[in-house]
């Protein structure tokens, strides 16, 4: 792939909706909803859009699936949400992903990174979105963490740096 100046903002937009209707699709589950909240007039970061994509689209997916999967288990007040922002920092720019769903467990924080390692049912996943994710942002130079509690949410940020 080829580097090219992009917005974070729209590629965002386009991946979120591709992930929301496909998730819609698959699970015919209409009661998640998904908020933006971007940071207008952020600078362009030199990126290979189709890698970028992956990340994104694989982040928003496991965020719909996971607030998917709390809703089956939590009574009907539960308001299923995945928010994502974008913000610039003193050296660059993140995009943030927050979701109300199940959380990852402290005892699997560390594998989650590692290739194949799902909690999916068999067919669900394939356990290597995150690992692919993790390796494409360090070939871009720039950093994912993750705050995650059972039962609250999680949260992940990728970080883009000048
Ligand atoms: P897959 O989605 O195929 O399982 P990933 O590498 O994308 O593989 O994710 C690995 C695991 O990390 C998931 O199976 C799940 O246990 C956990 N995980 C990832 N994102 C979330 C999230 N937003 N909420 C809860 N668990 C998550
Ligand atoms: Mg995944």
């Amino acid at each position: 792939g080829i580097r090219e100046p992009i917005n974070i903002n729209e590629l965002a937009e386009e991946c979120i909706r591709l992930s929301f209707h496909g998730f819609k699709a698959k699970e015919k589950y209409s009661k998640v909803e998904y908020t933006i909240d971007f940071e207008k007039g952020l600078p362009h970061i030199e990126v290979i859009p189709q890698d970028i994509n992956r990340v994104l689209i694989n982040v928003f997916n496991n965020a719909f699936y996971a607030v998917h999967d709390r809703s089956k288990t939590t009574e009907d007040l539960f308001r299923p949400h995945v928010k994502v922002a974008t913000k610039s920092t003193s050296n660059g720019i993140m995009i943030s992903v927050h979701d109300n769903g199940v959380g990852i467990p402290e005892h699997i924080k560390d594998k989650i990174f590692q290739p194949f390692f799902t909690t999916k049912p068999t067919g669900q996943g394939t356990g290597l979105g995150l690992s692919l994710s993790y390796d494409i942002i360090k070939a871009h130079g720039g950093k994912i963490e993750i705050k995650s509690d059972p039962n609250q949410g999680t949260e992940f940020v990728i970080y883009f740096f000048h």
